[in-house]
């Protein structure tokens, strides 16, 4: 049954527009941290280049994705993705049983003697995934420490990143960071499960299918989720079309004037920041009951809706609210049918019960009928920038900042762990605290 959407009262309407405008980036603060992070990567690529210990790694090149290059960051910019493509001799694939053509096993069509050797299993064809990160991570350590004040963040299992936080002259405050993630090209057409390539013929047109059709996927270091995994489940990859992604966020119209100028600003990036938005406030309320839900399920929930609602017409600036509770409605009715099928591999589901358990998919359903039925009470709430706090009692060097730390990530697996609202609670306490102290304090003394 299709969630009813509720006519949208004044109050509703302006504190959509209120949150809308509170989340536009501020151009200097974005500014400044593009210049940080590129000067970043141009070192990081040097070093790479000139390492001694990996000649792998040295013939790699840059590609930027993820949502600050997409312009859909909310609240500060301080979250950045680098992919570091490596050239590899030719490649075949296998799919993984059981996932639907999201994850595949990765290896050589005959053996070889390049550099790439120390990084293949036993039967010396598969790429191990897992040394491919191992290293990664050794080599972006070495590097940090000629950096100053960048720092390498603890590894997370089943993260294919290694990040790079930059944080604060007293080292208190993580000011931003970068996920840097490995890449393998696979320049001879896109797997089988992706094939049909996505539906976007009604939206952004067939030419613009054709081309995304023809460019390149990736495959990233990153495994299955779900516990017990295969030896070969642990060593697989999984694919990714994030330049393509990006690629879509960048030229969302139906027409390609939309977005040109002021005269033909539309509406959608907004919606889709106003939805994470919702999403980080419903995983800080809700710690642990919400720990599937990520940016990802926001973003795949976009392009299916935009693919529907496709003319530039229906998204001019003022028809936001409007435009915003039918994302939103969507959103809901695909978490009430279990059913969210990724983009461009339309097998495999993102609310599938391997994924996403029953439990806390129900629960979702619930908090967002709950929210929606009382004018979206999560948006009201004006949250501190996700700014990551430093623990200063770890050592200075590596690992200052812990998995739990990072938020939010900004891959398809990201997880909003650090709460603004935890923080908003200690600062109220300890102001209760000190007012508690002052009364005290002036009784003695009277
Ligand atoms: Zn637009």
């Amino acid at each position: 049954m299709a969630v009813e959407v509720l006519p949208i009262s004044p109050d509703l309407d302006r504190l959509i527009r209120q949150r809308g405008r509170d989340l536009r980036l501020r151009q200097v603060e974005r500014q400044h941290a593009v210049k940080l992070v590129n000067t970043l990567v141009t070192n990081l690529q040097k070093f790479l280049k000139d390492n001694k210990e990996q000649p792998f790694f040295r013939d790699m090149s840059v590609l930027t994705t993820g949502s600050y290059y997409e312009l859909v960051k909310i609240n500060k910019p301080n979250e950045f993705d680098i992919m570091l493509k490596l050239k590899t001799p030719r490649l075949a694939w296998t799919e993984l049983k059981d996932y639907n053509g999201l994850f595949y096993t990765v290896s050589l069509t005959r053996r070889t003697r390049s550099e790439i050797r120390s990084f293949l299993l036993e039967d010396e064809l598969t790429i191990s995934s897992s040394k491919i990160m191992k290293e990664m991570h050794f080599l972006v350590r070495k590097f940090s420490a000629g950096e100053g004040h960048w720092v390498v963040c603890k590894r997370r299992l089943n993260s294919p990143a290694v990040t790079l936080a930059f944080v604060s002259e007293n080292e208190r405050e993580e000011i931003l960071s970068v996920d840097i993630v490995p890449a393998l090209e696979v320049p001879q057409g896109w797997p089988q499960a992706a094939r049909a390539g996505p539906v976007v013929d009604k939206w952004l047109g067939k030419n613009a299918r054709r081309k995304f059709l023809s460019q390149p996927v990736y495959f990233v270091p990153k495994r299955p989720k779900q516990r017990n995994l295969s030896d070969v489940e642990k060593e697989s990859w999984r694919i990714s079309f994030s330049h393509i992604e990006k690629e879509m966020m960048k030229y969302h119209g139906n027409k390609k004037t939309c977005c040109e100028g002021r005269t033909n600003e539309c509406c959608r990036k907004l919606c889709l920041r106003l939805l994470k938005c919702l999403f980080e406030g419903l995983k800080e309320t809700h710690q642990g009951k919400l720990s599937s839900l990520c940016s990802y399920h926001g973003k795949t929930v976009f392009f299916h809706h935009l693919s529907v609602r496709c003319e530039d017409s229906l998204w001019t600036p003022g028809q936001l609210s409007d435009c915003f509770m039918k994302l939103l409605g969507d959103f809901e009715n695909a978490a009430q049918l279990g059913s969210l099928p990724h983009f461009f591999v339309p097998d495999f589901n993102l609310f599938s019960p391997a994924v996403f358990s029953k439990r806390s998919r129900l629960f979702l359903v619930e908090v967002l009928r709950n929210q929606r039925e009382s004018g979206l009470p999560l948006l009201q709430v004006q949250r501190s920038p996700p700014a990551l706090f430093y623990t200063p009692a770890l050592p200075p060097q590596i690992e200052e900042i812990s998995a739990e730390a990072v938020t939010p990530l900004n891959h398809d697996t990201m997880t909003f762990q650090t709460s603004s609202f935890t923080y908003s609670y200690m600062t109220l306490a300890c102001v209760i605290v000190f007012m508690a102290i002052g009364c005290v304090f002036r009784a003695l003394v009277q």
